[in-house]
């Protein structure tokens, strides 16, 4: 499947929207629900830690001696985390029809687990 690209009809999604990733997702073109597929969101996810941890940790190394040696290295993860987990999501964020019944959603959740 294309990334940011509508299922149905294969209209390019706006960077905006996929980041946007609100309940009101639609496609532009055929007005499906759509949502971003639980995958890229991992990903993304996945990546910006990553790059939190990375970023806490080369910044650490070189800031210990400053009075905010130890908060800043959090500070500088956590923005790095935000940066570049939407950044992925952009980039590898791939699109899927959305069931607007939310019981089926709920229901299928809690059916696999009993
Ligand atoms: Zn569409």
């Amino acid at each position: 499947m294309a990334l940011r690209k509508c299922p149905m009809c294969l209209a390019s999604m706006s960077k905006r929207a996929v980041l946007r990733g609100t309940d009101d997702l639609a496609c532009p073109k055929c007005n499906h629900p759509l949502e971003v597929a639980s995958p890229s969101s991992y990903v993304a996810t996945w990546i910006g830690l990553a790059a939190g941890v990375l970023c806490a940790w080369g910044s650490g190394r070189s800031l210990t001696d400053t009075m905010l040696g130890w908060a800043l290295p959090v500070v500088y993860g956590t923005v790095a985390y935000g940066v570049v987990s939407a950044l992925a999501l952009v980039i590898f964020g791939d699109l899927v029809v959305r069931h607007q019944d939310p019981a089926f959603s709920t229901e299928a959740g809690h059916a696999s687990h009993h």
